[in-house]
């Protein structure tokens, strides 16, 4: 990793792009193989190709009647056979018809299903077809979702309720996974306690390490708590040569240019240091490096801070590391619900709420104010140098997209 240290503030995408150019460098290799039970939130090494035509034959969307109807004359027809879901039918026999049911296999010589409400039993049981019928009607062709050989998922999909879903449609016991990523977390601070202990003077409880904590083990990472590092120059350079079985050390605090960065110092003599400032807000300094070969990255102490970059950089860049195709969020254009009259220099990214349809941010956006993520629907881009007036688009980023 070379310094990027850079005169003026660095834009987001730039940011970005360098983290992207960082984690295609250190791919996390490895994989397993695992069964579907257990592979929910891990990514695929490979494609899922289909080992069998789905449906594996034509059956019946409908519950009702099985006819061939090139041959039919219009008559009403017997019923010859009665065919449900889990049978295996006999060929149909010449002029007459099948009773089926949703998911039965149509029986050979069949071609169209009607459904059963528009059809009329007659006392002899033959049944008179109501409505005028087309080939193909309520027939599920074989091979209609999924022909054998189809790559159904590309290598780089993550794995969740659907995708295992469509896993198991296709009969696959097991998937081959990329191996978990190990992500240490780090947080830094005297003032930090962890809750359940009492609060000394001074002192707060640690919150961002229960945030990422959280965090990365959604994403699907193992996660090494590292605790509370005191600022102490000795105590941060025993603390990353602790952690050198990382594929990530993850630390928040003391990345500023303040007296307590011990973090940037012991860097700067074991490794490698960027220290980034970025052209956002919240969450200006971020620190990126490697310590004797593991990569380091500092987000800023601020919770709110913390949420920002770590959703919007750090979450992008570890799943790209751990071989994730789409990486980034998606975000909607919707209306401000509110002006902002001072152009800033940094892309400001609100913790709001979309209420009838219009952008409207928390009334506290101070980066130490986790509450206001907690109330947030979502993250609302204020890009930088400019105006909004009421009902001016920007882009609203769910917070749903970036927790997972
Ligand atoms: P720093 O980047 O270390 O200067 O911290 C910036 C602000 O974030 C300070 O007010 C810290 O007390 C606060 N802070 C740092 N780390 C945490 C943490 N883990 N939990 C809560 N607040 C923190
Ligand atoms: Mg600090």
């Amino acid at each position: 990793m070379s310094c990027c240290d850079q005169p003026g503030l660095m834009p987001v995408e730039t940011a970005l792009e360098r983290l992207m150019a960082l984690a295609d460098a250190a791919p996390i290799a490895g994989s397993e193989s695992l069964p579907l039970s257990q592979a929910d939130g891990r990514v695929l090494a490979e494609p899922l190709i289909a080992g069998l035509d789905l449906p594996p034959w034509p059956n019946s969307a409908m519950d009702g009647y099985a006819l061939c109807l090139a041959d039919w004359t219009g008559e009403p027809l017997t019923v010859s056979q009665r065919i449900q879901a889990g049978n295996a039918p006999q060929p149909l026999q010449p002029g007459t018809c099948a009773r089926i049911f949703t998911g039965a296999p149509l029986p050979d010589g069949a071609d169209t299903v009607e459904m059963q409400e528009n059809v009329q039993v007659g006392d002899d049981g033959r049944v008179t077809f109501l409505e005028p019928l087309r080939v193909g009607q309520n027939v599920r062709p074989q091979g209609q979702e999924t022909r054998t050989g189809d790559a159904v998922l590309p290598a780089g999909t993550r794995l969740g309720p659907i995708e295992l879903g469509l896993a198991a449609s296709l009969g696959a016991a097991q998937l081959l996974v990329r191996r978990r990523a190990r992500v240490a977390v780090l947080s830094t601070g005297d003032e930090l306690v962890e809750p359940g202990q009492p609060l000394g003077p001074g002192q707060i409880y640690n919150s961002n390490r229960r945030l990422l904590m959280t965090w990365l083990q959604r994403l699907g990472c193992e996660v090494v708590d590292a605790g509370i590092l005191v600022d102490d120059l000795d105590k941060t350079r025993e603390a990353l040569a602790s952690l050198g079985d990382v594929d990530l050390i993850l630390s928040t605090g003391g990345v500023s240019v303040g007296e307590a960065d011990f973090l940037g110092v012991a860097l700067r003599e074991a490794g490698e240091l960027a220290l980034w400032k970025l052209a956002i807000k919240p969450g200006k300094p971020l620190t990126c490096g490697q310590f004797r070969g593991v990569p380091v990255i500092g987000l800023p102490g601020n919770p709110a801070s913390t949420l920002v970059t770590f959703g919007l950089l750090a979450r992008p860049y570890l799943l790209r590391r751990m071989g994730v195709t789409r990486v980034e969020p998606l975000g909607f254009p919707m209306p401000a619900g509110f002006t902002w009259s001072k152009p800033g220099k940094r892309r400001e990214y609100l913790r709001a709420r979309l209420q009838d349809g219009r952008v409207v941010p928390y009334p506290n956006q101070s980066s130490g104010v986790l509450r206001s993520a907690a109330w947030a629907e979502g993250i609302a881009e204020v890009l930088e140098n400019s105006t909004l007036a009421e009902g001016d688009s920007l882009r609203f980023i769910p917070l749903s997209e970036i927790l997972g």
